[in-house]
């Protein structure tokens, strides 16, 4: 039999498996925490914050957007889940950041030709306006509670380190 595309990770899961406890919570953040960051894969928010499953709702997106959907979760998670502190973190080295939307439709179409024109990929020139931008979209949300504490922060991929922001 050919391997699959999915080979490995059904075989990792089965040596997970073998040391696996099932989690003490129904689902609620253990530390009342929502965590919205990029879809980045050298990014960790679980290593970044040193996080166990059953501490937070993590939430991600391309560029650490607070979307629609990064919305309709935190009230979910707010209402339901225990969540009072929510952080946005970007991070260095971001494609979203480095790209325009019409770049990114450029580079779609000649690597996959796919016209993509149509999607609004949330590119950002500026980090810091974007971040205090959307948390000023979570502040601004009637859906959520209006004593939620908000910190905008970015996470430098080499150090390690986030800078917190004044937003
Ligand atoms: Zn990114």
């Amino acid at each position: 039999m050919l391997p699959g595309p999915f080979d490995d990770l059904i075989t990792a899961n089965k040596i997970h498996a073998v040391t696996h406890q099932p989690p003490a919570t129904k689902g609620a953040a253990g530390r009342q925490l929502a965590v919205i960051t990029c879809m980045d894969c050298r990014v960790s928010p679980a290593a970044v914050f040193r996080l166990d499953p059953g501490d937070a709702v993590i939430l991600r997106t391309a560029g650490a957007r607070v979307t629609d959907d990064v919305l309709r979760a935190l009230v979910v998670a707010t209402h339901l889940l225990d969540v009072t502190r929510v952080v946005v973190m970007g991070h260095t080295d971001c494609r979203m950041t480095t790209n325009t939307d019409e770049e990114l439709h450029h580079a779609i179409g000649r690597m996959a030709a796919v016209d993509t024109r149509s999607l609004d990929f949330g590119t950002i020139s500026d980090q810091r306006v974007a971040l205090a931008r959307d948390v000023q979209r979570i502040r601004s949300s009637p859906y959520l509670p209006a004593a939620l504490d908000v910190l905008a922060c970015v996470y430098d991929l080499g150090t390690g380190c986030v800078t917190e922001l004044s937003t």
